[in-house]
C-alpha cells in the first residue's frame, strides 16, 4: 500500500490544513517534552520564528533510563491542546502504548510513533486505525525495507496519511548521537510515495549540526525537517543540548526558505 509501485505519484499529506509532500518542505518544530505551560508557549513563539507551521511536544516520552523525566502525559496533551488555541499550530506528539491512542488522538491532529516502536505491530494498528495522520519515525536499528513494511501495518488499517521521519540510525561512529542517514531521503521517496522527512536534533544530538543537517535535507528533497527548540535549554527535562535557541531559529527559518528558492 506504501510502495510507488501501487501508487505512483508522491501523495501529500494534510496535518489538520498543512501539507506535507513534494512542493511543500514544512517545517514542525517545538520542545522535545513538554514541561509546562510556559515553556510550551515560549517553544511555540520560538517554533514560529523558526518557519514551523506544526508544533511538536513530547507529552508521554519514550526515555532509554525508566529514571529520566517520562512526560506530562494527559495534562501535555491539554498544555499542547491550549498552546495551539493560542498560536493556531497544529499539534505533533507522540504516542508510545496501544492505549493512549484514543486519548493523544482526542487532543493530536498527528501522531508520532517513535524510533523505538517502529515496530511495536499493535501500536501501529492502533494508530492507522484512529483516522489521525500519523508520523513514522524509522527504528534507529531498522532497515529501510523494515521501516516501510511498519509504515504498511497503519495503511492496512485504512490510514495512508503516512510521513516517514530519518531520525539517524545507529553506527560505530560516536561523534554523533545517531548517524543521520541522508540517503534514506531518496531511497525511501524512491520505493515510496510517502512524504519523507528528516530529524537532524535527535540524529545529530547537538544543536551545532542542526543547521547543517537542515540543509542536508532540503538539498537531498526531503519534504520537511522536524526540529527541538527551546527557551532555556540548559534546564531542559530532556535533550536540551540539541535544542535550538533564540537567534537560530531564525537562522534556520532563513535559511530553509532560502535553499527552497533553488529547489
Ligand atoms: C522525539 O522526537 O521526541 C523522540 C523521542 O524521537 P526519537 O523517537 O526519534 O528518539
Amino acid at each position: 500500500l506504501v510502495s510507488r509501485e501501487h501508487h505512483p505519484e508522491r501523495s501529500v499529506v494534510d496535518v489538520a490544513g498543512v501539507p506535507i509532500g513534494p512542493d511543500n518542505f514544512t517545517v514542525i518544530a517545538g520542545p522535545c517534552a513538554v514541561e509546562s505551560a510556559e515553556q510550551t508557549a515560549a517553544a511555540a513563539e520560538l517554533a514560529m520564528r523558526a518557519g514551523a507551521t506544526l508544533l511538536r511536544g513530547g507529552a508521554y516520552k519514550p526515555r532509554t533510563s525508566p529514571y529520566a523525566f517520562q512526560g506530562l502525559g494527559e495534562r501535555g496533551l491539554r498544555i499542547l491542546a491550549e498552546v495551539r488555541a493560542e498560536t493556531g499550530l497544529p499539534i505533533v506528539t507522540e504516542v508510545v502504548d496501544a492505549d493512549d491512542v484514543d486519548v493523544v488522538a482526542e487532543h493530536a491532529d498527528m501522531l508520532q510513533i517513535g524510533t523505538r516502536n517502529m515496530q511495536n505491530f499493535a501500536l501501529l494498528q492502533a494508530a492507522g486505525a484512529v483516522g489521525k495522520p500519523v508520523l513514522l519515525k524509522r527504528g534507529m536499528n531498522a532497515t529501510i525495507e523494515e521501516w516501510l513494511l511498519a509504515a504498511e501495518y497503519i495503511a492496512q488499517r485504512g490510514n495512508l496519511n503516512i510521513v516517514l521521519c530519518e531520525r539517524g540510525i545507529r553506527t560505530f561512529e560516536k561523534a554523533t548521537r545517531n548517524t543521520l542517514d541522508i540517503s534514506a531521503v531518496p531511497v525511501a521517496q524512491y520505493l515510496s510515495h510517502l512524504p519523507v522527512i528528516i530529524d537532524p536534533s535527535h540524529s545529530g544530538g547537538r544543536r551545532e549540526l542542526v543547521l547543517p543537517l537542515s540543509r542536508a535535507a532540503v538539498v537531498a528533497g526531503a519534504d520537511g525537517v522536524i526540529v527541538d527548540v527551546h527557551p532555556a535549554p540548559e534546564t531542559a527535562k530532556c535533550d536540551g543540548p540539541q535544542a535550538l535557541v533564540g537567534a537560530d531559529t531564525d537562522e534556520l527559518a532563513d535559511s530553509m526558505a532560502r535553499l527552497a528558492e533553488f529547489m
